[in-house]
């Protein structure tokens, strides 16, 4: 027999462990709730291929063909090695039909979607255009930022410094995903390809700050703008209205007394005559012979505006940005020279690399070394922004 006592005790604790047990997975759905709703991927499509007309992929693992118009599943198969061609209905891989004008692939696993030769993470999304196709690229945002800081940056570099370009990389990267929302693609980027070789060339500080900073975007008025980097500004960051059209406060252009320790904060660069007349002239401008070259304005960041051409002849007026990007940006690496033309040589002093816009990536790497934040940092090159979380993250 169970005493009555013992019932209600039993009974007690038969009720506190229902009301644990409902408790415990209340809110176990709660943070796997949360948790899924934080890690929501968000993609960010990047045209990897454009208007080719024959491509090989591999995939490694279990994949689903899938047609994105309709959703329905085309294929599903493990290990696929095949060409990728069109053809007048559609895609074809090897010799499965696809009667579809757009296609996604998603692989199992990370990282198992190789094309020509080259690994990519996420899904791809194949796309027929007339004769030709191109690939677009869906990776998660985050690994999408940390590919390119490998890139851009180095990770040598002091944590804020990192932390700030980071938050500028994401922030650029979603202001095209917002802009280009309707489009097929965010963005097309040929050093893209070349980054994606797999986790190999990620290097672990920069994921670490990725990670660190995850969602972290910059706003102004409580809205996502295209926040413009370079590698030096040269003294003075440039006012985007100059270069784009864009007329916002954070890229008006501000004062940097930090970048004149970095390797590229002067250059200077000889050019012959007819290095300088056959760019020009690739570039639709024909000229004889380059007697003077006369700079005929400056902005406030003492960049050039534009430029005359003296000839023989006749007169040529060029802006520095068509200039700069005529001769190749790498040759003229700002707009910011100084230039004379001494027999046969076109010498050229210039300031800064880049073109000058939003921050300074020296002048953040010189800040952080000082002590400033990332906070300092990008507060100093986008003035009037805030830090924000990107909207749902
Ligand atoms: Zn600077």
């Amino acid at each position: 027999m169970v005493s009555p006592l013992k019932k209600i005790i039993s009974y007690k604790l038969w009720v506190i462990s229902l009301i644990v047990f409902l408790f415990l997975t209340h809110n176990s759905a709660l943070i796997t709730q949360h948790h899924s709703f934080a890690q929501a991927p968000r993609y960010i499509r990047v045209a990897i291929f454009q208007d080719v007309s024959y491509l090989r992929l591999k995939i490694k693992g279990s994949y689903e063909i899938i047609d994105s118009t309709s959703n329905k599943v085309l294929n599903r198969g493990k290990n696929l090695n095949t060409t990728v061609t069109v053809y007048s209905q559609g895609l074809l891989l090897g010799n499965i039909r696809c009667n579809t004008n757009k296609l996604f692939i998603k692989p199992y696993y990370a990282e198992s979607i190789i094309i020509n030769g080259r690994v990519f993470r996420g899904d791809v999304q194949l796309i027929k255009d007339n004769t030709k196709l191109s690939v677009i690229n869906y990776i998660d945002l985050e690994d999408y930022v940390k590919g390119i800081s490998v890139r851009e940056t180095s990770h040598y570099w002091p944590i804020d410094s990192l932390k700030a370009q980071v938050i500028v990389f994401r922030t650029f990267a979603f202001y095209k995903m917002q802009e280009n929302a309707q489009k097929d693609f965010d963005l097309t980027s040929d050093v893209y390809s070349q980054l994606y070789g797999g986790r190999a060339a990620e290097r672990y500080r920069i994921n670490k700050v990725v990670d660190e900073t995850a969602g972290l975007v910059l706003t102004y008025q409580g809205k996502i703008f295209p926040a413009f980097y370079h590698a030096t500004c040269g003294g003075h960051t440039d006012d985007a209205v100059l270069l784009w059209n864009i007329d916002i406060p954070p890229l008006k252009g501000v004062v940097c007394n930090f970048c004149q320790d970095s390797p590229h904060f002067k250059w200077h660069n000889v050019l012959s005559q007819e290095e300088v007349k056959d760019a020009l002239a690739k570039g639709g401008l024909r000229i004889e012979n380059i007697k003077d070259i006369l700079i005929l304005g400056r902005d406030k960041s003492n960049r050039i505006t534009d430029l005359k051409i003296v000839d023989d002849k006749k007169d040529m007026k060029i802006s520095a940005k068509d200039f700069r990007n005529t001769l190749g940006p790498n040759v003229i690496k700002s707009t910011n020279f100084q230039v004379k033309v001494i027999d046969h040589d076109i010498v050229f002093e210039g300031f800064g690399w880049g073109h000058g816009v939003g921050l300074c990536q020296w002048g953040a790497y010189f800040m952080a070394k000082q002590g400033y934040t990332y906070k300092q940092i990008l507060g100093y090159y986008y003035p009037g922004t805030q830090i924000s979380s990107i909207p749902n993250c």
